[in-house]
């Protein structure tokens, strides 16, 4: 395999935090800068819900309680979207990998395509603050954009800034009794991934306590380095 080769595999981001910590506003950025297609198993998840697939109905009532999706149902709807042709430039990974199960299954599906994860980023946040942030926050149902009731308002209050639409959602689970839920499993759970990356010599930390496009402008320098 030649050097010009592997450059051209497609890149591999991992963003890493619990709920709240602003991996989806962040994963949409970097989509928007460097061309990078934001992968998240939760909208993959809702999707299925919403759509009322097998493994849709299985999942919904785990969402609802905040716990974590069996792998087996994750690692599928993973691999079907992984397949689709828009990925080819490189995906940013937002809450995939959430157990050991999932990030030691991504590293082996990468190696048969002679792929790896080129970094995984942690978003590193108090708890406290992410009860605060999640209560907050809505998207525009029509093209994702995310917003705050105090952090990030659009310019007219109930309209989306990027496509005008009216039809603002808040998350099902984003009520304060799941957030407590979704908290304890990411601490029970996907903490540990910190470790295994870091293991690997692929982590990088970022204060995502800051303002939006502070942290944005850290995550930006590591994903340049890490995609060159
Ligand atoms: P998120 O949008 O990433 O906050 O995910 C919403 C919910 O979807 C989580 O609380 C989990 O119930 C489920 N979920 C999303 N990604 C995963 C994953 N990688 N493994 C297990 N469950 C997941």
């Amino acid at each position: 395999m030649s050097g010009a080769e592997t450059m051209t595999r497609p890149a591999v981001l991992i963003l890493l935090g619990p709920p709240g910590a602003g991996k989806g506003t962040q994963a949409r950025m970097l989509q928007d800068r460097f061309g990078l297609v934001q992968l998240s198993t939760g909208d993959l998840l809702r999707a299925a819900v919403a759509a009322g697939t097998e493994a849709g109905k299985t999942a919904k009532a785990v969402m609802t309680a905040g716990g974590l999706v069996s792998d087996d149902i994750v690692l599928a709807i993973l691999k079907d979207r992984l397949e689709e042709p828009d990925v080819a430039q490189g995906v940013i990974l937002d809450g995939f990998p959430r157990t050991n199960v999932q990030a030691e299954a991504l590293d082996k599906l990468l190696a048969q395509n002679g792929q790896r994860v080129n970094a995984a980023i942690s978003l590193e946040v108090d708890d406290t603050e992410m009860v605060t942030r999640i209560a907050g926050r809505y998207t525009c149902g029509n093209c994702g954009e995310g917003y705050h009731d105090t952090f990030k308002t659009p310019a007219i209050i109930g309209t989306c800034d990027k496509c005008g639409s009216t039809n603002m959602v808040r998350r099902a689970d984003d009520k304060a009794e799941t957030v407590g839920q979704r908290l304890a499993a990411y601490h029970a759970q996907t903490a540990p991934l910190i470790t295994y990356y870091e293991r690997q010599g692929n982590l990088q930390r970022i204060d995502a306590m800051g303002e939006i496009g502070q942290v944005a402008t850290e995550l930006s320098a590591i994903v340049e380095e890490a995609v060159a």
